[in-house]
């Protein structure tokens, strides 16, 4: 058996304790029921998911309660029950009728892919409350008694937000990907989180294991010395605990600035507390991902409002809805695409969905107006997702002066917006560099396709190419252009970015007082060289390794 099992640590930290493995067994009883009690049941599950989105504390987790709550609701969903009870029902088949009925929605799901296939364990978690329903059993419960490290497969995001934090040391969720809904709401619980480790399950109840999250790791182990260590050395990542703030400046005195990535009203103070100089990226679609129907103008605006008080004296990059591809949202109406990746989003969605773009726009401004009320207290500058040329940026930058914003900045994410930088850059005051999707395109690898993931590798040479004429470009011009992709928070990959001449850096608040320790202590001359060594490497694996062996990390 291995004594090691590795995986993809979305919140880091350590912990140590015995495993509690949940298993949850769908019940077997038959099922005898007609359509009439079929509906009702569901009804009655929606109601009970309803009450529970009422009473959570987790802003995440009640999103996703309420969209569970629709699912139930749909109208689809009901229909496909009703037809399937009255012309198949036999009694006894009832059970096998709504397995099939569910399974064909989730492979519908599944065919869509990205953000939809991601929502399949919603539709699990329908079904096992409708079949708990329909057989009278108990609800199947998490029980824990005592600390435990706990290994679930089938979390659903409602049980994950149920859990009774004072017993959790850890969570490893074996087959959630980094965006599903488990993991979404795994990430606002702050303990360590490990996602998409598969061998996991193989590991005995009770066993003592470390987990090491910022590694994505975790050890059979009960070494009490080795835990230490690790958790020494965690804490040495974090400054002991306490979150240093105010300006980052490298060893010679280089200013880098270290922005936060959110995408909720909560994750602003998440991002003040772990030291974040402001904000690189708003992700706005995030906000709106189980929305039904587009927010009025005025409910945007109090949403930004929310936002912006909390970010007085600060700076906040509002980027405009990068809807579509793996972020769809019901209420931008998108047709059937053959490579959503390459179709509309982003900024293209002014193509099809102009007006939802304008109203946010509009949105953006009035609760810029409101918060700042004739002074200039929130530094408030909004950036457009996914430009592939001059002419969007133009189109962009117009439209937002238009509505009285006076800051506006661009995501380089394309190759064509790479290229392009020296005509792109001129047209607005900011860049900021996507490298989630700049793997994407450069590679041609999906982002999402683990089979491919190491194209996805930001340690790609090509990539960091590509950054590096985009960077060059922002210097020869005089504008800043920070990275907002997961990669800065690196610190390795941090140190390369600023070596290539990135001016600022924007990632997960819980990883910036790692990269604030790691870059104080390097001057610009090694982040230069280590830029040279990963630019000339030929392999994601020697970039990496070369940056490593220059740059010795603090502890090692
Ligand atoms: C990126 O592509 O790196 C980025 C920051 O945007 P998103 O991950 O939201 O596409
Ligand atoms: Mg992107």
């Amino acid at each position: 058996m291995a004594t090691s099992f590795k995986g993809n640590g979305i919140v880091p930290g350590v912990a140590m304790g015995p495993v509690h493995r949940v298993l949850k067994t769908l019940t077997q009883s038959p099922i005898v029921a007609d359509s009439a009690q079929v509906l009702a049941a569901l009804d009655r599950v929606a109601l009970d998911i309803e009450l529970q989105a009422k009473t959570v504390k987790i802003d995440s987790a009640k999103t996703i309660l309420d969209a569970q709550v629709l699912m139930a609701r749909d109208p689809m969903l009901i229909d496909a029950l009703s037809i399937a009870m009255s012309t198949d029902a036999k009694l006894l088949e009832v059970r096998a009728i709504l397995d099939e009925t569910f399974s064909k929605f989730k492979k519908a799901l599944t065919d869509i892919g990205g953000y939809f296939a991601a929502r399949t364990a919603d539709l699990d978690e329908i079904f096992s409350r409708l079949t708990t329903q329909l057989t009278g059993e108990p609800p199947q419960e998490i029980v824990l008694t005592r600390p435990s490290v706990v290994i679930a497969g089938d979390l659903s995001p409602a049980e994950t937000a149920m859990l009774d934090l004072k017993f959790v040391l850890a969570l490893l969720l074996p087959r959630s990907g980094p965006t599903s809904h488990t993991a979404i709401v795994a990430r606002s619980l702050g303990i360590p989180v490990i996602v998409g480790c598969d061998d996991i399950e193989t590991i005995a109840e009770g066993t003592e294991v470390i987990v090491n999250a910022r590694e994505g790791e975790v050890l059979l182990s009960s070494s009490d010395s080795q835990y230490l260590l690790l958790q020494q050395r965690e804490e040495k990542l974090r400054s002991g605990g306490s979150f240093r703030i105010g300006p980052c400046h490298l060893l010679d005195g280089a200013a880098v600035p270290l922005l936060a990535n959110i995408g909720n009203v909560s994750d602003v103070s998440v991002a003040v507390k772990f030291g974040a100089e402001g904000i690189g990226l708003f992700r706005t679609e995030l906000l709106f991902l189980e929305r039904e129907d587009e927010p009025s103008i005025d409910e945007q605006v109090q949403l930004y409002v929310q936002i912006f008080e909390q970010m007085k004296g600060l700076n906040i990059v509002v980027r405009t809805l990068d809807a579509g591809s793996d972020k769809p949202i019901p209420f931008v109406l998108a047709t059937h695409e053959q490579n959503p990746a390459l179709g509309i989003r982003g900024w293209r969605l002014t193509r099809t969905n102009n007006e939802i773009i304008s109203r946010q726009i509009l949105a953006i401004a009035q609760a810029s107006k409101i918060v700042n009320a004739g002074e200039d207290l929130v530094n408030i500058q909004v950036m457009a997702p996914m430009i592939s040329s001059p002419a969007e940026a133009k189109d962009f930058a117009l439209r937002v002066r238009a509505a009285g914003l006076q800051q506006v900045g661009v995501m380089i994410e394309t190759p064509a917006a790479v290229l392009h930088a020296d005509k792109i850059l001129p047209e607005v005051d900011f860049a900021s560099l996507g490298t989630n999707d700049l793997c994407q395109y450069v590679m041609a690898a999906d982002r999402l396709d683990t089979r491919i993931a190491d194209f996805s590798d930001p340690w790609q040479p090509a990539v960091l190419m590509a950054v590096s004429i985009a960077a060059e470009s922002a210097r020869k011009l005089g504008k800043p252009m920070g990275v907002c992709g997961e990669a800065a928070s690196n610190p390795y990959l941090a140190a390369v970015f600023i070596g290539l001449g990135c001016t600022s850096l924007s990632m997960s608040p819980f990883s910036i007082p790692e990269v604030r320790n790691f870059i104080e202590r390097l001057t610009m001359v090694a982040c230069r060289e280590a830029a040279v060594a990963a630019l000339s490497s030929v392999s994601e694996t020697q970039a990496e390794e070369r940056v490593r062996n220059l740059l010795s990390h603090p502890d090692n």
